[in-house]
């Protein structure tokens, strides 16, 4: 019976019992009083059934008499919900089993965590990298397992942009890079990937970049010392070989300053690691670099200036200092046409120190700015090599930078110049002046 007829029926039957009883009711001279007793009698039928309804739904009888009219209506509609409900759920449940354990299979260890850091869930091989095995640990700040400072005040810092790399605190042999992602308002998700090989591989990479620089640079320096007598002797210079000799001694010059840039770059990307490091006195340091781009330019004509806020430190190894603040100044040197103008300036204001070199030189295209810190990127091949730059320069002054938490800024625009900014946090510097 569909849901209108049943109701067509319940109304029927009303009816025809409400015209019975008033007949009833004038046959005995009393239709408004038996009408009256009737439908008391209806309401507690519907009482009665309201009763097993309740009770039907509370789960306490679920054997129901009354199975026809409405009322059984009623039932078979709430039997057709619950066994569709219960469908759904078995296959919500399948679903979440099946995501459970693709996340179970993820060689990645992966860990849910609440808004406080507490551990909801982790896989498999977040037992084996991160060491969460006990039913204890769920629940708990994360923090407890993994017993690393510097990932407690990566969490502490909650700025997840880049991973954090640290000792895995069930094996400390193992490297892990942490991912923290936020994936919906207070949860997140933790990843530790096992990155010890990859390490390995880059230190390979380094060792063999500094060993074979090393080894290059004696053989180098002997070449040089031959060639320099070379050029000085008037004998060997007369005929064809007296180019041949100039040539290759700016070659040799050349590759020599590759392999230093090299060494440097060596020194710089194992973090400075021996180097020592002191509170620097800028202006001096300034006023050395200073000296160096006027040689530098010679008849080349630049009007350098140097600006330099007096009495003020950096903390750093002075040799690092040196060699980045110079680099960017002989760039500004090499790139700017003759008789252009560099500004050297050292200044400090509430958010820290800054150098900044600004010249009136050759500009660079906005594509190339991204990649101008790479190893031998050069915006303009032709012109860098001309000038005997090495590709190197600005990948030194990124990892001298890296190592003091400093940063660079690089604006320009071709034909009118570019401005070099290094930008140091208040940590890093004095300003014995103030
Ligand atoms: P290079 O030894 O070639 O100068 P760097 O790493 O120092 O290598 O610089 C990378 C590239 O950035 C250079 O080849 C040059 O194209 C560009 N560049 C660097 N400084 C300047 C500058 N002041 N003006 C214009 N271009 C610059």
């Amino acid at each position: 019976m569909t849901l209108h007829r049943a109701w067509r029926f319940e109304l029927l039957l009303l009816l025809l019992g409400a015209v019975l009883l008033f007949a009833l009711g004038w046959s005995v001279g009393k239709p408004a009083l038996v009408l009256l007793f009737g439908a008391l009698g209806y309401i507690l039928w519907y009482q009665r059934n309201l009763f097993l309804l309740h009770q039907f739904l509370s789960k306490k009888n679920r054997a129901i008499l009354q199975t026809r009219g409405i009322w059984g209506q009623l039932i078979t509609e709430i039997r057709r919900l619950e066994r569709n409900n219960r469908r759904r759920k078995r296959k919500l449940t399948r679903t979440l089993k099946g995501f459970q354990e693709s996340m179970s299979a993820l060689p990645d260890a992966t860990v849910v965590l609440d808004k406080h850091w507490r551990a909801e869930w982790w896989n498999g091989a977040a037992t084996k990298l991160l060491g969460l095995r006990r039913e204890s640990q769920r629940y708990r700040p994360i923090r407890y397992a993994m017993q690393n400072p510097g990932f407690s005040s990566y969490l502490g810092k909650a700025d997840f942009r880049s991973p954090l790399e640290i000792n895995s605190p069930a094996d400390p042999q193992l490297k892990l890079s942490i991912r923290i992602v936020p994936y919906r308002k207070g949860k997140y998700l933790l990843q530790a990937r096992d990155v010890t090989r990859v390490q390995h591989l880059e230190e390979v990479r380094k060792d063999f970049v500094a060993n074979a620089s090393h080894e290059l640079r004696t053989p180098l320096t002997v070449l040089l010392g031959y060639l320099e007598g070379m050029t000085e002797s008037e004998e060997l210079r007369a005929g064809i070989w007296g180019s041949a000799i100039d040539q290759m001694q700016h070659q040799t010059k050349r590759m020599h300053s590759i392999v230093e840039d090299m060494l440097t770059l060596s020194v710089l990307e194992t973090g400075g690691k021996g180097q020592a490091v002191q509170w620097v006195e800028m202006a001096p340091l300034l006023e050395a670099v200073f000296q160096e781009a006027q040689v530098l330019s010679a008849e080349r004509g630049h009007r350098v200036t140097l600006e330099v806020e007096p009495r003020s430190f950096l903390k750093g190894n002075l040799l690092e200092l040196r060699s980045l603040f110079s680099n960017l100044v002989s760039n500004a040197v090499r790139y700017t046409p003759d008789g252009g103008e560099i500004r050297i300036r050292w200044w400090i204001d509430d958010q820290g120190a800054h150098f900044a070199v600004q010249d009136t030189g050759v500009g660079i295209e906005a594509e190339h700015i991204p990649r101008l810190t790479e190893r031998f990127y050069r915006a303009d091949k032709g012109r860098s090599r001309d000038y005997g730059g090495t590709g190197l320069g600005l990948a030194i002054v990124k990892h001298a930078l890296g190592n003091m938490a400093g940063e660079l800024e690089i604006d320009s625009e071709p034909g009118i110049g570019s401005v070099f900014t290094c930008h140091f946090y208040s940590g890093y510097m004095v300003d014995a002046a103030a």
